[in-house]
């Protein structure tokens, strides 16, 4: 199979310029290094009518292509199930009756790493477990973890240990959970690397070990920094015009805020005009800021 990059945006509303910087750099790191570039669509969770075409016609304004198909989570519950039932079969999960605030208020397990999974629901009885059956809550799953910690390696960040306790990987209402379908649909994709927003960073540990319980080699990872706006904060409506829709009514072409991502990732000189295949011949990923970057609205100016 041939290696891939991709990015991967949950369709719940329209890419904005944070979003776009992160694709962009997936497409970089993807193109610049002969790997297909595969857009896979994210919708398990809350998503909003119309988004997947937007997101995709804003990544194609951009300059941004990819490989088909477009892959929709939804269309592969029957793959998520029949991995969670893999390793349900095996012994290697459990199933969890506990509401957030339980967990929350649970004594922590002796070494248990802060925020871990108390490990209230991992070795109920029979009759505990038909008792809260009984209760008439509907478990989540489960994965039952060998370890605490498990150290990927971040070609932005070096090396990076991070916090796995037993994650959920099947939700309350049958929904397969993120991290569980995003490891199974990274490795049927081939994707071998994830370039993603650093937002994430945390979350690596715990699928780069479910890849290796389910017999794949896990990717390697470029974490990247985020868009902030002048308070310091994620980018959110509040911030006024942040998708290209917006900033287009405003009189801010694609090509501007093209040009202003090049310069904010140091492969542009201000108001130069670029388009994907020139940034592509100038990316050198040993060389991209470390920081956020930080935006105002005189940004676009
Ligand atoms: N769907 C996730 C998001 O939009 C990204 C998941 C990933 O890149 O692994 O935040």
């Amino acid at each position: 199979m041939t290696t891939a990059g991709r990015f991967a945006p949950s369709p719940s509303g329209t890419l904005h310029v944070g979003n776009l910087r992160t694709a962009l750099l997936a497409w970089l790191f993807a193109r610049t290094t002969g790997r297909t570039f595969r857009i896979r669509m994210e919708n398990l969770d809350r998503t909003a009518l119309g988004a997947d075409t937007r997101q995709l016609a804003d990544l194609a304004a951009l300059g941004i292509d990819w490989d088909e198909p477009v892959i929709y989570q939804t269309d592969r519950l029957d793959m998520y199930r029949s991995v969670i039932a893999e390793l349900t079969d095996a012994g290697e999960t459990f199933e969890c009756f506990c509401t957030r605030r339980e967990i929350l208020e649970a004594p922590s397990a002796p070494h248990a790493p802060e925020g871990a999974y108390p490990g209230t629901c991992r070795e109920l009885t029979t009759a505990q477990r038909a008792e809260k059956i009984a209760a008439g809550r509907p478990p989540a799953i489960r994965l039952r973890s060998a370890i605490t910690e498990f150290t990927v390696i971040d070609t932005q960040l070096g090396e990076y240990t991070g916090m796995v306790d037993d994650f959920v990987i099947c939700r309350g209402d049958g929904t397969p959970a993120y991290n569980l379908a995003v490891v199974v649909d990274d490795a049927a994709q081939g994707v071998d690397q994830v370039v993603r927003g650093d937002d994430l960073l945390s979350s690596a540990p715990r699928q780069a070990y479910l890849a290796t319980r389910l017999g794949y080699r896990p990717p390697g990872y470029s974490h990247v920094p985020m868009v902030l706006n002048d308070k310091g904060i994620r980018l959110s409506k509040r911030d006024g015009a942040i998708t290209l829709e917006d900033l287009a009514a405003e009189g801010v072409t694609t090509t501007t805020v093209l040009s202003r991502l090049a310069e904010s990732l140091g492969l542009a000189d201000h108001d130069e005009i670029v388009d994907t295949a020139t940034l592509a011949a100038r990316f050198d990923s040993a060389s991209l800021p470390r920081d956020p970057w930080i935006i105002t609205p005189d940004v676009w100016a």
